[in-house]
């Protein structure tokens, strides 16, 4: 029997590339060309008699910035991305809307990044509408579009590039505080230069008056649409809201952005990412909310988790970590 030493795998791996230059491999090589294309980005599962599709819009990358994390150096947020295989001067950003369909109603909540950047980005982000139509959901279906928060990634793809809203026949619901916030004068004339003014002014961009035409405020702790109840969870932004779906004995915690991608702000819930507003709330609202899931061991659905994003988090040491959920092919 032969015994799987790295000797006897690298002479395997010669063997193998005399077979290729001797031809007969080569030969079937070439008449499959490689597809060099990803598969439509869509994926179903269950939560008691709820279908909730996650539907891709993509992912962004970015070389990392020097103040990716305020509060620790440059090398140590290197050093969780080598800890997650991941290129340590590259940070990787997916963006996961979901769906949920109630069998009643039909919901989005959150719509990515839009029109627009798909165009800028050469298709790299943007991608809701298209993966929406693989998956054989029409806009014009919608009952209601759910936004947890009033970042660009979040609200973008409410409307088109001609600014014509994205879901014609969809209410929009939003949380009343983020509302409130952001549509505040006074509160856009003291932010700072930078982010929080670029935000302010997207923002009014995208809420434009056929968007606000359509426009309802949810409060915390309510149920936003049947079996989906409005977590506040602040710090991120000042309104920032997660929710808890249910469906007889199933739940799932849908968080958005309460931690950032797992594989740094699950495994380290006190860094503080530079997205969070607020980063003292955000780290104490994050601790809170991975606990319960944690010990309640609760499904977890994550916007910029990887794709499918959803899962669970178990404590680990004195952080947690994320437990990918396995793929599976019936719904
Ligand atoms: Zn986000």
């Amino acid at each position: 029997m032969m015994k799987l030493n790295r000797r006897s795998l690298l002479a395997g791996a010669a063997t193998a590339g005399a077979l290729v230059g001797g031809g007969a491999i080569s030969r079937v090589r070439a008449a499959a060309p490689p597809v060099g294309k990803q598969a439509p980005g869509f994926y179903r599962y269950k939560v008691g008699s709820i279908e909730v599709t996650v539907v891709t819009d993509g992912l962004n990358q970015f070389p990392l910035p020097d103040d990716f994390v305020t509060n620790m150096k440059k090398e140590e947020v290197q050093a969780g991305l080598a800890a997650a295989y991941m290129d340590k001067n590259i940070f990787f950003n997916p963006y996961n809307p979901i769906v949920i369909n109630t069998g009643s109603k039909l919901v989005l909540v959150d719509t990515g990044t839009g029109e627009g950047a798909y165009t800028s980005s050469k298709g790299k982000i943007g991608q809701l509408q298209a993966n929406l139509s693989a998956a054989g959901l029409d806009p014009a279906a919608f009952d209601a579009v759910i936004i947890s928060h009033y970042h660009g990634d979040h609200i973008n793809g409410l409307i088109k590039a001609d600014n014509s809203v994205a879901f014609p026949n969809a209410e929009i619901l939003v949380p009343a505080g983020e509302h409130k916030y952001w549509m505040d004068d006074g509160e856009m004339s003291r932010a700072p230069k930078g982010r929080l003014e670029t935000n302010f002014k997207n923002v009014r961009r995208v809420f434009n008056a056929d968007v606000m035409k359509r426009l309802r405020t949810y409060e915390w702790d309510k149920d936003v649409i049947p079996g989906m109840v409005a977590v506040g969870t602040p710090g991120h932004s000042v309104g920032h809201t997660s929710y808890v779906l249910s469906s007889g004995a199933d739940k799932v915690f849908i968080q958005s952005d309460m931690t950032h991608v797992p594989f740094l702000f699950v495994r380290n819930p006190g860094w503080h990412a530079f997205y969070d507003q607020d980063p003292v709330m955000a780290e104490a609202t994050r601790r809170k909310s991975l606990d319960m899931l944690a010990s309640e061991r609760m499904m977890v659905q994550g916007f910029h988790f990887p794709f499918p994003s959803h899962g669970y988090v178990e404590k680990n040491g004195n952080g947690f970590r994320e437990v990918m959920a396995a793929w599976n092919p019936s719904i």
